[in-house]
């Protein structure tokens, strides 16, 4: 049997986690990975020619990666898109879209907090250097404005979903971004699927049409990852599985869940 593991869920300074692209292939090698997938939030910017030149200094495979904010009946559903082309226009297209519909959001959650006498200037929020830009940044200047004790509490009290100061926004549902993916070249996989507590609400997302589901997530138990296992049997989708590692923002390793070779070679790797 092959030892080879690839962590296929994780987030680089583009998006929302504490390392750089180029650190994050560093940081795989360091945990004994020989496969990964960057999934930044609505952005494939980490896939620079110096990112796929290092993974292949260090013979580390990388497959395309990102993960998309939808939004169904007004809650957020991540859709993971692996192995989609970079050159895709369309694809492209869609991400930047994403973004327009990311700073009109950002602008809504930064009203809402105004309201409630925490303002924050939009201007403060750009000038966080990152590609994709969301609740965790805005997370981070509150804390920094003394208006919360630590992110997790600006999360807790005014932000996680569905929260006073949350903002719906995302335009675009799980089977139009499902469809972008696949003209794009990829596969389609519902992230983490145990978010999703209730149960008619997770049935409406299980009746799109996706290419698998992400069954393996971080380090939950083995007993909670099974029923999906099994589920992605019975529909004849993949499975795959990742850490979502965010660096120092979550306390979650690099590694901590990952795919085998047999699923990464016939499924993911254009
Ligand atoms: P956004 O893309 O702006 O919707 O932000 C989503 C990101 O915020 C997630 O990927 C997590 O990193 C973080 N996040 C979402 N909900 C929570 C929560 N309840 N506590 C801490 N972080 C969260
Ligand atoms: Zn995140
Ligand atoms: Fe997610
Ligand atoms: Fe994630």
């Amino acid at each position: 049997m092959s030892d080879f593991r690839a962590d296929l869920h994780c987030h680089s300074t583009c998006s929302d986690g504490s390392d750089a692209p180029l650190e994050l292939v560093k940081e795989a090698k360091k945990r004994a990975l020989h496969g990964l997938s960057i999934t930044d939030h609505d952005t494939a910017a980490a896939y620079t020619p110096e990112l796929f030149a290092q993974a292949e200094a260090l013979s580390l495979r990388i497959v395309t990666g990102v993960e998309i904010s939808t939004e169904l009946e007004g809650l957020s559903v991540h859709i993971l898109g692996y192995g989609y082309d970079l050159h895709s226009l369309s694809f492209s297209t869609f991400l930047q879209d994403i973004q327009k519909q990311r700073a009109e959001r950002n602008r809504s959650i930064l009203k809402k907090l105004a309201n409630r006498n925490m303002s924050i200037a939009e201007e403060e929020l750009l000038a966080t250097e990152t590609k994709t830009i969301g609740r965790p940044h805005i997370a981070a200047l509150m804390v920094k404005k003394g208006y919360v004790s630590s992110v997790q509490q600006a999360f807790d009290w005014f932000l996680k979903d569905g929260a006073p100061c949350d903002a719906s926004g995302f335009q675009h549902t799980p089977q139009e971004a499902i469809k972008q993916i696949q003209q794009g070249g990829g596969k389609a996989i519902l992230a983490h699927p145990h978010f999703y507590k209730r149960e008619a609400y997770l049935k409406k997302i299980l009746s799109c049409s996706f290419d698998g589901i992400e069954c393996y997530y971080a380090s939950l138990p083995l007993v909670l990852e099974l029923p999906w296992v099994h589920l992605a049997k019975d529909r004849g989708w993949i499975v795959t599985g990742g850490s979502d590692y965010h660096g120092v923002f979550k306390n979650i390793l690099l590694g901590s869940s990952w795919l085998g070779l047999d699923i990464f070679n016939t499924s993911l790797v254009r």
